[in-house]
């Protein structure tokens, strides 16, 4: 066993401070490394100690290798947990960590090599008996090459970065004069993203679902599945809302999904947390479409279901543990559903939306999680993703589930940056989405900006501003009050407040 006594988290945000609660109740030390645009950030806040890593762009500070393995050794770190994005997919970075004698929180970096490559990793499943998405063996070089793939199976088709991530680089093509612009626009955008332009091809599932499977594996290569994860509501091939289980998925298609998954990881030797994700076409056959080697976004849903601490067991496997449970041993209760909070604006074409957070109230009460990276008074700066933070609910069926997240999201108070949350109401109160019928397709068909209750909204934020006053009012010494005189001015807002969100 490694002992681990101090963990440099080697991310911000959110998943920052997530890590950081699961190390304080095991008795671990955290180091915080941030940027100079984090400063005053959540997460350096929360930290047991802070070291800066640079200027605020990420690749001089949450993106360079050296620096965060500098900030650890400086700082008598044992390991380095990476969240996610950032470096935590980067076999180099992984590679580096090792060598440096720090312990990395994650697969080996062979693996991660091994399933960062889409082409290499859809031949390497595939040889272990895993369905893949029907496609190109390798990347292809020219248009004539697609052309040619297309002759043989037909449109539509989907061209991907074989670099690829976070849905860039990647074109839907339905016809064949569409194909030389597609492969041009996927191929410069894959250059810009990856600094690697091949191009390959898959075919174009029409209307599918995203249901993905959380595996832990130890060292030994003991290799357990969680169950899994519906993340179908998407926009723009990223996700927005995830839930589990999945409407589609009953025990006997969980159980062969769970051990497809198990298959794909032991094909990659694959040790600690991750995930395989899977595309389900209407017939509800999977396809393997990649694996995520990292704690993801969604975790919070699984671990709701299964009351497990993933950031703990991936500490544990770190360590050298063997996996403290067997297959018959997880337990998945009730349903969890997570949304994810986006600085944004869902009128304005999802434009990111930054500054100050002048006024935060969140939900809270029976069966909720909060997971955010920012307070009241904090920043949303320019240089990071757009997302704030994610409410995730517990209840013990979808019904009530569902209830509980439109309470939630009702309950949520942000004023100063735009966010995404009329968009996760809308989507939350969808009569289709309450039925289970939906596809990756679903906002882009159903949501439209005009379908908001704008009324319902427009008193909401009215509401909020009022509690933000009420709140500097607050901060006045309290008038005395005797028989006949008003109420004080706090009391007054906060009966105007009640008034106004008064359901009609
Ligand atoms: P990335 O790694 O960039 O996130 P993924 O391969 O994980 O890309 O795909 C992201 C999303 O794009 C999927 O969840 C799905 O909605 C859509 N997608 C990917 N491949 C296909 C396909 N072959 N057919 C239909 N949709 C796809």
């Amino acid at each position: 066993m490694t002992p681990i006594r101090k963990i440099l988290i080697a991310n911000r945000g959110e998943i920052a401070l997530r890590i950081m609660r699961t190390c304080r109740e095991m008795g671990i030390r955290t180091v915080a490394v941030y940027s100079e645009a984090d400063r005053a950030a959540g997460h350096v806040m929360a930290a047991d100690e802070a070291i800066c890593i640079g200027p605020p762009p990420s690749r001089e500070s949450y993106l360079s290798s050296e620096k965060i393995i500098a900030a650890a050794q400086r700082a008598g770190a044992d390991a380095i947990h990476p969240g996610y994005g950032f470096l935590s997919e980067n076999a180099a970075f992984a590679g580096a960590v090792a060598a440096a004698g720090l312990v990395f929180i994650g697969p080996r970096a062979e693996s991660i090599a091994a399933m960062g490559d889409k082409t290499a990793a859809r031949k390497l499943v595939r040889a272990a008996g895993v369905p893949v998405v029907p496609g190109s063996d390798d990347a292809v070089r020219s248009v004539a090459d697609v052309e040619k793939f297309c002759a043989k199976h037909g449109f539509p088709v989907l061209l991907k970065a074989a670099a690829g991530g976070g849905g860039k680089g990647m074109r839907v093509v339905q016809k064949a004069g569409e194909l030389e612009g597609a492969f041009a626009g996927a191929q410069s955008e894959a250059r810009s993203a990856f600094g690697d332009d091949r191009i390959y091809i898959e075919k174009y599932l029409e209307g599918p679902r995203h249901v993905e499977i959380q595996i832990l594996a130890d060292r030994r290569g003991n290799t357990v599945h969680l169950g899994e994860r519906e993340c179908t509501i998407q926009r723009r091939h990223q996700k927005v809302i995830e839930e589990t289980p999945s409407v589609i998925v009953n025990e006997s298609m969980r159980a062969a999904m769970g051990k497809t998954a198990v298959m794909a990881a032991k094909a990659c030797g694959y040790e600690n947390a991750g995930t395989i994700e899977f595309l389900v076409d209407r017939e509800r056959k999977f396809y393997f479409l990649e694996m995520n080697t990292r704690l993801q976004v969604e975790h919070p849903v699984t671990e709701l279901r299964t009351g497990l601490d993933l950031v703990a067991l991936q500490i544990r496997i770190a360590r050298g543990e063997d996996l403290p449970l067997r297959q018959e041993d997880v337990v998945l209760r009730g349903h969890a559903i997570e949304c994810r909070i986006c600085a944004e604006d869902v009128e304005n074409n999802f434009l990111p939306s930054t500054g100050r957070i002048l006024h935060l109230k969140s939900p809270s009460g029976p069966g909720i999680r909060e997971d955010r990276g920012v307070e009241q008074g904090g920043e949303i700066p320019i240089y990071y993703d757009s997302m704030i933070g994610k409410i995730a609910v517990w209840a013990p069926d979808r019904p009530a589930a569902l209830a509980r997240m439109a309470r939630a999201l009702r309950e949520y108070e942000l004023l100063g940056v735009t966010t995404n949350i009329p968009l996760c109401r809308f989507v939350i109160g969808h009569p289709k989405f309450a039925a289970g019928e939906f596809t990756t397709n679903f906002i882009q068909e159903e949501f439209f900006p005009e379908a908001l209750h704008r009324e319902d909204e427009a008193l909401e934020v009215a509401a909020a501003a009022v509690s933000a006053f009420m709140a500097s009012e607050e901060l006045q010494p309290p008038p005395g009050s005797s028989n006949g005189t008003p109420p004080p001015a706090g009391t007054r807002w906060r009966m105007a407040r009640n008034d106004l969100l008064r359901e009609p």
